[in-house]
C-alpha cells in the first residue's frame, strides 16, 4: 500500500484528494492523509448561506471557457446547480472621480469586440480610440513579432503587451483595473504570458487582438454566458469533494511545520498544538503540496533553496467586505444596472508604516478599494426578491494595514467608501468580512521560464508535486485540473497502473 500526504485542502489540494479518493474507490492500493491548517476546507473557496443570501468570500464565479469546474460540478451531481452569470446586464462601470461611467457594451476586457461601444464612450479620449482603430491596421507587424517571440521565451510586462496594442491610456484606465481586481498587481510587473496566455495566442494567429475577437465571434466560438457558479454557492464544489473522502484521510487544524526526505519517501512534520492527538511525523511514499507560495517556500528551505526562488516572490492581499441588505432596507437604495464597478488605480500607493490613525485609515481604504460587485444583478438567486446585496473588494498595494484593523472598522469603511460613489447605504441586515492575506501570488515578467525550471527540479525529487494558485493559473478551473491531473500522474508513477 503507498502512502500519499497532501498538505493543503484549498480547492487545488481538495481535488487532488477527491482524485485519489476515486483512484482507491476503484481499487488502487494507495492511502492518503491530507493536512490542512484550517478547521474548515476550501481554502479561499467559502460560501456563507443566511436568510436567503448566498455570500461568497472569496471567489464567486469561474471563466465558462475553461472546462474543468462545469466537468466536476457534473460528475458531483450538481447539473441543476449550474447557473450562468446575467449577460444581459452585463454592464462594468468604472469610477471616474466619484461618478459610474459604464465601460462599452461588447468588450473583452480591454479589447472591443465591437466598434459602436467604444467609438461613443465617454471613458476614452480620441486618441485613445484612434489607437483601437489603428490596432487592426498594425495585424501584419504585430503577427510578425509575435511569431518571431513564440520560439523563444521572450516574455514581457502586460502593460507593455497592452501598450504594443492600444497604447498607455488603454493600458492604464482600462487593463490596470480590470486585471488588478483578478491578480492584485501592478501591470507593468505582471507576465503577459502567464496572465494572458489567450490574448497572446490571440496575437500570434491574428497580429490585431481586435480582428482576432471579431473572427472567433463570427465563428459562433464563444461561450454562452462568461462566467458560470453554483446556485447555492461555490462550496458546493468543496462540500460534494468532501463527501466522496473517508473523515478518516482528513486531519483538520493541522499546520505542516516541515518536510524531509527519507530515502525514497518522505517525513511530514506537524508544529505542535496542545491537546491535538495525531503523531508528530508521519511517513509517506509522495507528497503533494498545496499551500499558497510563501508557506511552499518555507517548506522547501531546507530541500533545495533554488526553488524557493522560482516560486513568486510576491503576493497580494485582499480584503472582502460583503453587504446584504433585506428588502425593506434595500428599496431606497439606487444600484445602477449592471455586475457592479471597478476603481483605476492611479499609481502604486503604499499605506503607511508607522501606527495608522482613523484619518489614514478613510485615505487608505479609498486607494484600496479595487471593485465592488452588485451581487444580486450579476447571479440570479443570490439574494431574496428586491434584496440587494454588494461586495466590496479591497487589494493592491494599499491594502496591507488594513489587514489588522477590526471587523467593526472595515464595515464602517466599506459602507463609506461605497457610498461616495451608489450613494449613502443604510445599515446591512447581514455584514462579513473576510481577509485573505497573501492570497493573489504576482506572476511576474519570466514566470513562465521559472515554472519550467521549478518542474525540471521537483521532477528530480522522488514523488513530489506541487499544485495550487502559484504555478500555471489563479482560476478553479485551471485548479481542478491541474489538482486533478497531479494526483493521477502520482498514483501511476507509484503504483506502475
Ligand atoms: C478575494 C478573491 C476572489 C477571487 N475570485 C475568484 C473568482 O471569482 N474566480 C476564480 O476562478 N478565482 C478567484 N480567485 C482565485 C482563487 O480563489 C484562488 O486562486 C484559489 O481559491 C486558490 O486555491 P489554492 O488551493 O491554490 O489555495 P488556498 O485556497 O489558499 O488553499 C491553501 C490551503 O492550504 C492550507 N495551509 C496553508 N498553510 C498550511 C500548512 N502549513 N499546513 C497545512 N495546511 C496549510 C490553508 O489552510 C488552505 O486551506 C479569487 C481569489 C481571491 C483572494
Amino acid at each position: 500500500m503507498k502512502r500519499i500526504a497532501i498538505i493543503g485542502g484549498g480547492i487545488a489540494g481538495l481535488s487532488a484528494v477527491y482524485e485519489l479518493a476515486l483512484q482507491q474507490h476503484a481499487g488502487a492500493p494507495i492511502e492518503f492523509v491530507l493536512f490542512d491548517a484550517a478547521s474548515r476546507l476550501g481554502g479561499i473557496v467559502e460560501t456563507v448561506r443566511r436568510d436567503g443570501f448566498v455570500i461568497e468570500c472569496g471567489p464567486d464565479s469561474w471563466v465558462t471557457e475553461k472546462p474543468w469546474a462545469r466537468d466536476l460540478a457534473l460528475e458531483l451531481g450538481l447539473e441543476s446547480e449550474l447557473v450562468p452569470s446575467r449577460d444581459d446586464r452585463r454592464k462594468t462601470y468604472l469610477v471616474q472621480g466619484r461618478a459610474l461611467t459604464a465601460m462599452p457594451d461588447g468588450m473583452r476586457m480591454m479589447v472591443p469586440a465591437q466598434w459602436a461601444g467604444v467609438l461613443n464612450s465617454p471613458l476614452f479620449s480620441w486618441q485613445a480610440k484612434l489607437a483601437y482603430l489603428r490596432e487592426p491596421k498594425l495585424a501584419e507587424q504585430l503577427k510578425t513579432s509575435a511569431i518571431d517571440a513564440a520560439g523563444s521565451s521572450r516574455d514581457e510586462s502586460v502593460r507593455d503587451f497592452v501598450f504594443r496594442h492600444f497604447g498607455a491610456e488603454v493600458a492604464d484606465t482600462i487593463a490596470a483595473p480590470l486585471l488588478a481586481g483578478v491578480f492584485g498587481g501592478d501591470i507593468a510587473m505582471l507576465s503577459a504570458r502567464a496572465v494572458l496566455p489567450a490574448f497572446v495566442a490571440l496575437e500570434r494567429d491574428y497580429g490585431s487582438l481586435v480582428l482576432g475577437l471579431q473572427q472567433r465571434r463570427q465563428a459562433g466560438d464563444e461561450p454562452a454566458a462568461i462566467f458560470t457558479t453554483l446556485r447555492h454557492g461555490l462550496a458546493g464544489l468543496v462540500e460534494g469533494m468532501e463527501s466522496h473522502i473517508p473523515a478518516s484521510s482528513i486531519q483538520r487544524g493541522i499546520v505542516v511545520a516541515s518536510i524531509d526526505r527519507t530515502g525514497e519517501g518522505w517525513v511530514v512534520h506537524r508544529a505542535s498544538v496542545p491537546g491535538v492527538s495525531h503523531p508528530a511525523s508521519q511517513t509517506f511514499d509522495a507528497v503533494l503540496v498545496a499551500t499558497p507560495a510563501k508557506t511552499t517556500a518555507q517548506l522547501f528551505g531546507a530541500i533545495d533553496e533554488r526553488i524557493e526562488e522560482l516560486l513568486p516572490q510576491q503576493s497580494s492581499s485582499a480584503i472582502v467586505v460583503a453587504l446584504a441588505f433585506s428588502a425593506d432596507r434595500a428599496s431606497a437604495m439606487r444600484i445602477p444596472r449592471g455586475f457592479g464597478f471597478l476603481v483605476p488605480q492611479i499609481a502604486a500607493q503604499h499605506g503607511p508604516s508607522r501606527p495608522i490613525s482613523n484619518d489614514d485609515v478613510e485615505a487608505i481604504a479609498q486607494s484600496a478599494l479595487l471593485a465592488c460587485t452588485f451581487v444580486d444583478q450579476k447571479f440570479p438567486q443570490r439574494a431574496p426578491k428586491d434584496a440587494v446585496l454588494l461586495r466590496a473588494f479591497f487589494g493592491g498595494p494599499a491594502v496591507a494595514p488594513l489587514l489588522e484593523v477590526s471587523d467593526a472598522t472595515l464595515l464602517r469603511l466599506a459602507q463609506t467608501t461605497l457610498g461616495r460613489i451608489v450613494g449613502k447605504l443604510p445599515e446591512p441586515s447581514i455584514a462579513l468580512v473576510r481577509r485573505w492575506p497573501d492570497s493573489l501570488p504576482l506572476y511576474s515578467v519570466g514566470h513562465l521560464d521559472r515554472m519550467a525550471e521549478l518542474d525540471a527540479r521537483i521532477s528530480r525529487l522522488p514523488h513530489m508535486r506541487l499544485i495550487g494558485n502559484a504555478y500555471r493559473g489563479v482560476g478553479l478551473p485551471d485548479l481542478i485540473h491541474t489538482g486533478r491531473t497531479a494526483a493521477r500522474e502520482l498514483t501511476a508513477n507509484l503504483t506502475g497502473a
